[in-house]
């Protein structure tokens, strides 16, 4: 960014209130198209993991709440299915071009309730967007098929019709982006929906719920329940024969337990769920590319990405050199609060989190790792976590196998690509790998044997509103984005009519 563009936008965010933006956030469930308080009345607190303090008090649904946000999805269900593709569309393009007016309001709540820099923030928010312009022009592209049979008996119809009311439930760590990859499809695909966020980060979803009563959205096609009993809420929902499918984005356990109970409804189903990337690095590899890769792939939302790049295998022949690069790096990075000038990596979400890093390192330094940098909670206000290199991490440790959701870059070495794609595909993870070559052809033969629904190649970052994203193995079902998106929401329906000429 030049520095005019730089100043610019530091001036614009700095205008911007917490308090009057926080004001402006809804602190009720959205049910029906009206703003409603919890059956029971009891509230549900969020505060900023960057300082540990309350931000706001919100409506804390029951399950009472969740069968009302059922009945609304149900009942809205038939109209907004007939409402032509064209009309869906505009209203998603509608919140696309408000949302890019609200940009900064949005930004700097994401890194209120959930920490992330105010940059990383603004980048979800062009991310998150660029899910509601797709999906406005894929709505009125809905296309079907017509045949002949090959028996020349008769002519074959094939349309697609929206699957029926959604439940979406969303997780804490991409606020905004992981609910509009989820809506946009259902609504331009003609779904209504409920959507549960995470009870950590729930304040993005219900402003921009705001957002869709403001472009014109029809009451009941999208319901906001906020809980802090995910699962309380949840069973009621997925009992309820009028839901027809479950799209969940979460942690792999969670996946599981969900996919058991949609299973009872026979509901369609997706899943993006939990990772544990291998970044690859070849001897033959652009070094300095490598570099800027492993940064913005670790580094990226506090390394609290399914995305994160979570095992570093690099070449054993360039393994020192590429480690005493990112550990100067690393070393550079500020830590603070998301909303301060230059700061790179915020606080972690909880002291969950935090305490997972710790014994996830603990584990890997008591088995031999060596660390570079970092290697710990940092003493201050709030859930900071040093920015972390650890090199020489041995098998059978635990941060090879666990997704670490944290700040810390652990690296091992291979020997020759054999050993490299065995290594990456050990996990029952598949979900992204990055690879860093100049070898067009080991490029390519990667793409075929990595274990994993995404690849970088050569790059550290790609997530893309026009790309099928998800994973195989236990990173997921389905794909989110892309010309596939849309087909999670929607039932191919044939139908076979007696050849005219017979
Ligand atoms: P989580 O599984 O703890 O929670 C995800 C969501 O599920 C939250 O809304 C939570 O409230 C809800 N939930 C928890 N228990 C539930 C229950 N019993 N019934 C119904 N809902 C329940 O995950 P998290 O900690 O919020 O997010 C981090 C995880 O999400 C990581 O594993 C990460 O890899 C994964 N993730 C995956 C993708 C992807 O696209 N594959 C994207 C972002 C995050």
């Amino acid at each position: 960014m030049c520095a005019a563009n730089r100043i610019a936008k530091i001036n614009r965010m700095a205008a911007l209130s917490e308090s009057d933006l926080l004001a402006g956030v809804p602190d009720q469930l959205f049910i029906g198209g009206k703003w409603v308080a919890s059956l029971t009345g009891s509230t549900l607190d969020v505060a900023d993991p960057s300082t540990g303090t309350t931000i706001k008090s919100i409506a804390d649904a029951s399950a009472g709440d969740a069968r009302a946000a059922m009945d609304a999805a149900a009942d809205a269900q038939a109209d907004w299915a007939t409402t032509p593709a064209r009309q869906r569309g505009e209203l998603l393009r509608r919140a696309f071009d408000l949302l890019q007016e609200r940009k900064d309001q949005f930004a700097l709540l994401m890194t209120l309730e959930m920490g992330k820099p105010v940059a990383e923030a603004l980048s979800e928010v062009a991310y998150g967007g660029e899910f509601l312009r797709w999906f406005s022009e894929e709505a009125v592209r809905i296309s079907g098929r017509y045949g002949t049979n090959p028996e020349g008996t008769g002519r074959v119809i094939v349309t697609h019709r929206p699957v029926g009311p959604c439940y979406l439930i969303t997780p804490w760590n991409f606020p905004l982006a992981m609910a509009t990859r989820k809506i946009a499809p259902a609504l331009a695909a003609g779904c209504t929906v409920i959507i549960k966020p995470a009870s950590l980060t729930p304040l993005t979803t219900l402003y921009f719920a705001k957002l869709l009563e403001e472009v014109g959205l029809p009451a009941g096609v999208v319901n906001v329940v906020t809980t802090a009993s995910s699962g309380d809420i949840s069973e009621p929902i997925l009992a309820d024969p009028r839901l027809r499918k479950l799209s969940f984005t979460g942690s792999t356990p969670v996946g599981v337990s969900l996919l058991k109970q949609a299973a009872d409804g026979v509901l369609r189903t997706s899943m993006e769920l939990g990772g544990n990337a291998p970044f690859i690095v070849f001897e033959d590899a652009d070094l300095g590319r490598a570099v800027d890769g492993a940064m913005s792939a670790k580094f990226r939302n506090i390394g609290q990405a399914c995305t994160a790049g979570n095992r570093f295998i690099v070449q054993a022949s360039i393994a020192e050199e590429f480690t005493a690069r990112v550990t100067e790096r690393v070393k550079a990075l500020k830590v603070g609060r998301g909303t301060e000038e230059g700061v790179a990596v915020g606080p972690l979400i909880d002291e969950r989190a935090i305490a997972k890093v710790s014994a996830l390192l603990e584990d890997a330094v008591a088995r031999g790792a060596k660390v570079h940098t970092g290697g710990s909670a940092i003493d201050r206000e709030g859930t900071f976590f040093e920015p972390t290199v650890i090199s020489g991490v041995k098998p059978g440790s635990d941060i090879l196998s666990e997704e670490i959701f944290g700040p810390v870059m652990s690296i091992t070495t291979f020997t020759d690509e054999a050993d490299a794609v065995r290594t990456a595909n050990d996990t029952q993870y598949g979900l992204v790998g990055y690879v860093f070559t100049r070898d067009l052809a080991r490029g390519q033969r990667l793409i075929d044997s990595l274990e994993t629904g995404m690849m970088g190649l050569n790059i550290g970052m790609l997530s893309n509103a026009a790309a099928p994203f998800g994973g195989v193995k236990q990173s997921g079902l389905g794909r989110e984005g892309g010309l596939e998106g849309i087909h999670e929401y929607l039932s191919p329906k044939y139908t076979l009519t007696p050849d005219p000429f017979a």
